[in-house]
């Protein structure tokens, strides 16, 4: 409810940052941010000993020690909401390597402390339907659909709306999608990094007492790396993927940015992504992004870059 307020207070989009931990193995050398609150501020130290610092502001950023359970406490309202009928986007924005598939799904050797956004909303859509039980009757459908080359695929066989009652439905179902997701000629070319891959969750409430419907939908979005690739070193499919993934990013940021300005001309038809997600991006739905960023002085020229993209779209 008081999220609901603030909401309308600021708008309809929110954006969150997220550093990763150095991983192990890595040197850690020193992180290239420091975070207060808010605030991130990036380090640039130049070759004459002078550092110089930049400051971006977002609704909250998460350090490297964040856990899973403390990075979607802050996200939980926007659940409840899906059940009270609106339309939520949640995306996560990023370099390959920063941490993206780990918010929305979690480490390869999955627990139930490491679970991601993806399992921790789901489990707490079906809490919250079995809450309200004696009000409403609740029917949830799940749909993986990834978006290669601007191409929809979807991702489980055979069928378009999975009905799901339980999260261990949702557990097989996003296994058996994840296996499915797109493979690339060779093991170097890990195309899932190349594609974006969306959760799509359906429901349908029905209010027992008068009869009436409402209906909300979930789109949990694992983008495709935001990384820049030099032009003058790819060639052939690569500059193909290359040319689609920039497009359909700088389509979701044309997009965001106008919504959060409130202009008349929100552009959806640029992209398959911001097509696919019109109905749920603008009017009263709700927009969470997630943008990771990577810790290392390596990475830095695409961090700012990352960042950039953020502040355009909060
Ligand atoms: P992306 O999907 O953006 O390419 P991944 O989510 O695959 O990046 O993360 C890259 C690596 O870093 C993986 O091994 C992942 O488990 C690890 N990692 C990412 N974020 C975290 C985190 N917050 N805490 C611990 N390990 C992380
Ligand atoms: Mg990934």
């Amino acid at each position: 409810k008081l999220y609901n307020q603030v909401q309308d207070l600021k708008g309809n989009i929110r954006v969150y940052c997220r550093v990763r931990p150095f991983l192990p193995g890595q040197l850690c050398n020193s992180s290239v941010c420091s975070i207060d609150d808010g605030n991130i501020s990036i380090v640039t130290p130049s070759k004459y000993g002078k550092e110089a610092h930049r400051t971006f502001n977002f609704n909250k950023v998460f350090g490297p020690s964040a856990t899973q359970a403390e990075v979607f406490s802050d996200t939980q309202p926007l659940i409840r909401s899906v059940l009270d009928g609106y339309n939520v986007c949640i995306f996560a924005y990023g370099q390959t390597g920063s941490g993206k598939t780990f918010t929305m799904s979690g480490p390869k050797d999955l627990n139930e402390q490491s679970q991601g956004v993806n399992y921790r909303a789901l489990s707490d859509l079906f809490f919250l339907s079995e809450q309200r039980r004696d009000m409403f009757c609740y029917e949830i459908a799940v749909q993986m659909i990834e978006i290669y080359n601007e191409q929809n695929r979807l991702n489980v066989p055979s069928a378009n709306l999975v009905p799901v009652s339980s999260t261990s439905d949702v557990i097989e179902l996003m296994y058996i999608g994840q296996k499915n997701r797109a493979v690339g000629a060779t093991a170097l070319n890990d195309r899932s990094s190349r594609s974006h891959s969306c959760l799509t969750v359906h429901v349908q409430g029905r209010d027992m007492t008068s009869g009436a419907v409402l209906r909300g939908c979930m789109h949990l979005v694992d983008l495709a790396g935001s990384e820049r690739v030099d032009k003058s070193e790819v060639t052939g499919e690569r500059l193909k993927e290359a040319q689609h993934i920039n497009k359909s990013l700088s389509a979701l940021g044309d997009v965001i940015a106008a919504l959060a300005q409130k202009s008349s001309h929100v552009p959806y038809r640029n992209s398959k992504l911001t097509q696919l997600l019109q109905d749920s991006l603008g009017g009263q739905a709700k927009t969470l992004m997630f943008v990771h960023i990577s810790p290392e002085m390596d990475a830095i020229g695409e961090t700012i870059s990352t960042l950039k993209f953020a502040e355009r779209v909060s």
